[in-house]
């Protein structure tokens, strides 16, 4: 008899990797666990609104599915990219692509779908429970848990006040539209929190606070730029970065906008990661991760324009700062160029992004692991360790039966919370699951390197 796979965690990564174990081994019994009703959406694509777009054009969202997601677009939906731009270059929202993914899932019937909470794994008993007492066969266990609430915010703020998570459906409860608001953190998710207030038409101004106040940038389409990044040249954060502003500046010298030299950058960022000891890598996320996540995580064209928008009105106001605290007065605040300012608003948003520490967590299922050894949380709290997606336990080996996949496997490539990187992760992952090999042939590292723009 071939071994149970269950899967937890019904998002993109969990849903495309049952996908593919399901159109190679129809045989197989796929378990695809998942604690909400919608499954092959998750975060990114389930809890948006209509005007939440992809941070990439259509043609980088491909996952080697039939139909193609842009060609699906086209037949299946109203979308039309604005006048001027090809279907491949638009940018369209989210949630279609949610409900491309779902759609690819529901069509393949035998992948076995559970709604519920995975809180164990028994390894004796070859099951993981559901915290309502049902237990699922499972001889292999693949965790893809991934984008988890924002870690609170440490400072006691009126709960009454507060959405510790941003995307929670109480949100935006009882908040008057003229309410002054504040987004702590000024990356995507804040983006987006503000764009749907703005919706919903508030009128209330909306600080948003953050400790270098740099807010995302926006995509420009056009020209291209070679590899230039390599471990060889990119042995030290410093180096990295120098290497980085250089190409910069000659892109930009030859017309080129900057974009591309980040892109090209891009597939090599595993590798120079790999290769990179603890203490540089802390040092990137010290120093210069704030900069490279503005540069790398770029907004759509119009969704910039929106934002913009809600700069140039005033209603949306950027902080350099750190939260000192709050009292009865407000949320105080201390500004990086020096002094303090108190804040009276109405409601303060968490848009920190998803959590990624589990050294403390409380979640079951990762108690559980802990507790029994099956997981080690890495240093700097990215994630939990892995080794080319297996677990790393925490007598430091690897395990042949407990894999993960996608933002949960950070600590080991940094960059691997895309589409295009999470879609490589699950085919190294359905591949090594189905010849039962014990190692895969290559390091993902590599294999995010060989897919250079494709990325
Ligand atoms: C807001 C946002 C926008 C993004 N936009 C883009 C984009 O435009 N392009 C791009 O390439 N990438 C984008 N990304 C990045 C990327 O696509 C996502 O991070 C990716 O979807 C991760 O998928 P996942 O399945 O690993 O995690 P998630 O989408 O978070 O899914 C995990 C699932 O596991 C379930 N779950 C968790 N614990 C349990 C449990 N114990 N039992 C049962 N179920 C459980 C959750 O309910 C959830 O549905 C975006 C990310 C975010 C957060």
């Amino acid at each position: 008899m071939t071994a149970a796979i269950a899967i937890i965690g019904g998002g993109f990564s969990g849903a495309l990797l049952a996908i593919r174990l399901a159109h190679a081994a129809p045989e197989r019994v796929v378990h695809l666990i998942e604690r909400r009703r919608r499954a092959g959406v998750g975060l990114a694509y389930g809890a948006c609104e209509p005007h939440h777009l992809l941070n990439v054009p259509t043609s980088r969202m491909k996952v080697g599915l039939e139909p193609g997601f842009t060609d699906w677009l086209h037949a299946r939906t109203g979308f039309r990219p604005p006048e001027g731009i090809a279907p491949a270059d638009a940018f369209a929202p989210r949630a279609l692509f949610g409900a491309y993914m779902e759609e690819r899932l529901a069509e393949t019937h035998s992948v076995r779908r559970i709604r519920g909470d995975a809180v164990r794994i028994a390894r004796a008993e070859r099951q993981v429970l559901l915290a309502d007492g049902r237990a699922v066969d499972a001889d292999i266990v693949v965790l893809a848990t991934g984008n988890r609430a924002p870690p609170p915010l440490r400072f006691a703020h009126d709960s009454a006040n507060a959405a510790p998570d941003p995307w929670s459906h109480d949100a935006f409860d009882d908040l008057h539209a003229d309410a002054p608001v504040l987004f702590v953190g000024v990356g995507l998710t804040m983006v987006d929190i503000a764009l749907s207030l703005a919706a919903r038409g508030h009128r209330g101004e909306m600080i948003a606070l953050s400790r270098h106040g740099l807010l995302p940038t926006r995509h420009e389409a056009g020209g291209s730029w070679p590899a230039f990044l390599s471990t060889v040249d990119a042995t030290s954060v410093r180096g990295a970065m120098a290497l980085v502003r250089r190409e910069i500046a000659k892109a930009v010298a030859a017309g080129v906008p900057w974009r591309r030299v980040i892109d090209a950058a891009r597939p090599e960022v595993a590798r120079v990661w790999r290769a990179w000891p603890q203490s540089e890598r802390a040092r990137f996320l010290r120093h210069a991760r704030i900069y490279w996540d503005v540069h790398r995580h770029r907004m759509a064209p119009q969704i910039a324009d929106a934002l913009d928008a809600l700069l140039a009105s005033g209603q949306l106001r950027v902080v350099a700062g750190r939260l000192a605290g709050s009292d009865a007065d407000g949320v105080r605040v201390r500004l990086r160029g020096g002094g303090e300012e108190i804040l009276r608003v109405a409601r303060v948003f968490n848009c920190t992004g998803p959590a990624s520490d589990f050294s403390s967590t409380e979640e079951p299922l990762y108690a559980d692991l802990k507790r029994n050894g099956l997981v080690r949380t890495d240093a700097l709290m990215l994630g939990i360790e892995t080794e080319e997606s297996a677990l790393v336990d925490a007598s430091g080996a690897v395990s042949d039966w407990l894999f993960a996949l996608g933002p949960l496997t950070r600590p080991a490539y940094w960059e691997v919370t895309a589409v295009p990187e999470i879609r490589a992760q699950v085919d190294a992952l359905s591949q090594r699951l189905l010849q039962h090999a014990p190692l895969p042939a290559t390091d993902l590292a590599d294999v995010f390197g060989d897919l250079g723009a494709g990325i």
